[in-house]
């Protein structure tokens, strides 16, 4: 017997919606995190609802809740002194209705489990939204490689693999890079697991080298696409990156390649950041040497002032978001863009944010966003090229391929026109044009939810 009326009236979904947010909180207590990306995705999915009622049934909405595993485990390593140190590791592989578990590996002090569950759920939708075969997961470790020498980061990897190995296989779960995990990382964790498994599983981990496994715009593709996304929604409006200033936060892969196309796009790109404060450059950022900083010398955001001369100067403590401009590209964090920095984003005349960074915009700060009618590019839309290209890199490995920039960009920029038309057209479809989170939470969550209704009760 369906559990819910086939005519779904708004007040039997509303009161369906509401009982399993309860039942979510009550079960996963003290993740604040994952409460808001479950939040966000139910807030989005009533019209949905309430046109294809049987999606209420078979307890679909309650078991997309709940990970299809979540692993934990202890991470022992030694420094250079020779200390013992242990670290939490974790994997939670949340769906695989469309294909293996896809996601990154976040290393940063502020991982716990449920920062880990918001970021696997919110990877669920993404990925699905790619149009790729790629199931939802995601995984970290509260290790801090800041300070840290490479023997140290060398260290903690091969260790953390020597638990992770079991779980992973190019055709069960494929990690790959996020926050504190770039190519060192990716590198040491890959020469682990082919030790261990004395296997050359190219198709385990992505975000590899270009020497061996890796694939062209891998690298880029995550910034890159988020500023293809954010074109298609000024081309909405009738606009494009041309002369516009462009304020971007953050100083790692996201922000450095946001960065890099947005120029390439004729933009002005004013600042870059890091945790204890941000650049504001008049003449533009100096990519270049924004990469010598961050990816080469591992230094605070601080010394790029310090090395530019005259045209930037570096603010302490401060937030992007208090430079005027037309476009804002968060690309550092969660909850790094709260309400009173939207209300100053509107002030200062902003015409589109889009987010490079997994939910960095805080509901709030949406909510001033969407009344002021700026255009808003969710994560899980706006920096699904990273994660998409990395779906290219395991079909290149699939056919011991390799290919070139240029086809590999070319594939980018269509997948990204592809997710904005579809979560635009969703948007459409149920009545808010233009309202990308609504349309790319129904977007994403229709197509697990067909998978897996098709694959039975598992
Ligand atoms: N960490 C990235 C993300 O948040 C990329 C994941 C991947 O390539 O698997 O989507």
């Amino acid at each position: 017997m369906p559990k819910y009326p086939t005519e779904a009236s708004s007040a039997a979904i509303s009161t369906a919606l509401d009982s399993l947010r309860a039942e979510v909180l009550r079960r996963n207590p003290g993740e604040p995190e994952f409460h808001q990306a479950l939040n966000e995705v139910l807030d989005s999915l009533a019209p949905l609802l309430a046109a294809r009622p049987e999606l209420l049934d078979a307890g679909l909405l309650e078991r997309i809740v709940e990970p299809e595993r979540q692993i934990m485990f202890r991470v022992p390593w030694q420094d250079d002194a020779g200390v013992t140190r242990v670290n939490r590791g974790f994997r939670v592989e949340f769906n695989s209705a469309l294909g293996p578990y896809k996601g990154g590996l976040r290393f940063h002090p502020s991982v716990n489990l449920g920062v880990v569950k918001f970021l696997g759920f919110e990877q669920i939708f993404k990925n699905a939204l790619t149009g790729l075969s790629i199931g939802g997961g995601k995984g970290g470790s509260d290790f801090d490689p800041r300070g840290r020498s490479d023997a140290e980061v060398m260290r903690f990897c091969q260790s953390f693999m020597t638990e992770l190995y079991r779980h992973i296989g190019e055709h069960t779960d494929v990690p790959a890079g996020d926050i504190g995990v770039g190519g060192r990382e990716i590198g040491y964790l890959f020469g682990q697991y082919r030790r261990i498994t004395n296997r050359w599983e190219a198709g385990v981990l992505t975000g590899k080298g270009l020497g061996w496994g890796g694939s062209n715009v891998r690298a880029e593709a995550t910034g890159y696409g988020n500023v293809l996304f954010a074109a298609e929604m000024l081309a909405k409006r009738g606009e494009d990156f041309e002369g516009q200033q462009v304020v971007v936060s953050g100083s790692g892969n996201v922000a450095i390649y946001s960065i890099e196309k947005a120029q390439a796009l004729g933009a002005h790109v004013l600042t870059a950041s890091d945790s204890a404060g941000y650049v504001v450059d008049e003449k533009g950022i100096d990519v270049e040497l924004l990469k010598e900083i961050k990816e080469v010398e591992r230094a605070r955001i601080s010394e790029y002032a310090v090395r530019r001369g005259g045209s930037a100067r570096y603010v302490s403590g401060g937030q992007v978001w208090d430079v005027p401009a037309d476009v804002a590209l968060p690309s550092a964090t969660q909850n790094e863009l709260g309400a009173d920095s939207a209300a100053t984003l509107v002030r200062g005349g902003v015409k589109a944010v889009s987010e490079g960074a997994n939910m960095p915009c805080t509901p709030q700060a949406v909510e001033i966003l969407r009344e002021n009618g700026v255009a808003f590019g969710p994560g899980k839309a706006a920096n699904a090229g990273g994660v998409a290209t990395s779906a290219l890199e395991m079909r290149q490995n699939a056919a011991r391929d390799s290919w070139d920039f240029a086809e590999v960009e070319d594939r980018l920029r269509t997948i990204m026109r592809g997710i904005h038309d579809t979560a635009y057209e969703t948007s459409e479809k149920y009545g808010a044009p233009g309202d990308y989170v609504l349309g790319a939470n129904i977007a994403g969550f229709e197509r697990v939810a067909e998978a897996m209704t098709a694959q039975g009760l598992i």
